[in-house]
């Protein structure tokens, strides 16, 4: 999702409490800086933030983060933000993914959500997958041992490249289902916006929940 460059966004995002700024010097501190002890999730991709702004008012016991690359988009999702002010247990960082291990010290992150992530089709983008092995070995490097990325989408090649990636590296699949919507573990999902998007076509929502082998 790559909206027009909006003129101000970025102004807009370096003047927003809800934003934070300094993300690497968090490293190891989230705790502190949440000022609890409470779990913490991150969304990578966020998009306009509809989901993990409905996580947090769900969950006031959970810490999350939402990141997101584009400012344009970020501005999205702090105007969304912004009449939710009450809530104290999100925010949001804008940066890359890629390097996520400069923001997130080892064991710091208890849950890792994926919606709808970007497939980059062709093979030479392969790396850029958010479930790339590199990108898993990312994760490994900031979660619990136990904790669970769960990841969703509607294109079928990236769900098919993703139970391969998973496979091959050192992680497992706990949940999976082709079929979300008509499935078990739709009780408690909280839809994206592309997922509302892309249900209202007639696509079939896939979903796994994976996490690192348990040895
Ligand atoms: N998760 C939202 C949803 O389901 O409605 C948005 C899905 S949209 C297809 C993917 C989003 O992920 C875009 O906003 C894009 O900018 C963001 N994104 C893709 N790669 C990223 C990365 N490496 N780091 C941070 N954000 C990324």
């Amino acid at each position: 999702m790559r909206l027009r460059n909006i003129p101000g966004a970025r102004e807009e995002i370096a003047a927003s409490p809800y934003v934070v700024h300094d993300e690497e010097s968090m490293k190891g501190k989230w705790h502190e800086f949440f000022e609890n002890d409470n779990p913490i999730h991150i969304e990578i991709g966020m998009g306009k933030g509809t989901f993990i702004i409905e996580c947090a008012k769900r969950n006031p016991d959970i810490n999350f983060i939402g990141i997101e690359k584009y400012s344009s988009v970020l501005l999205r999702a702090l105007e969304k933000r912004e009449e939710e002010s009450e809530l104290s247990n999100i925010v949001f960082i804008r940066m890359d993914a890629e390097y996520i291990e400069n923001v997130f010290a080892p064991d710091e992150v208890d849950n890792i959500y994926l919606n709808f992530s970007d497939p980059w089709p062709k093979d030479r983008n392969a790396k850029r997958r958010l479930t790339s092995d590199r990108f898993l070995k990312r994760y490994t490097n900031i979660m619990k041992k136990d904790a669970v990325v769960t990841f969703k989408t509607d294109n079928n090649d990236l769900f098919d490249y993703s139970i391969e990636s998973v496979n091959e590296n050192d992680w497992e699949i706990i949940v999976m289902t082709r079929d979300l919507h008509n499935s078990e573990y739709n009780e408690e999902n909280i839809m994206t916006e592309y997922e509302k998007k892309f249900s209202g076509l007639g696509h079939k929502i896939n979903m796994m929940q994976i996490r690192q082998k348990q040895y």
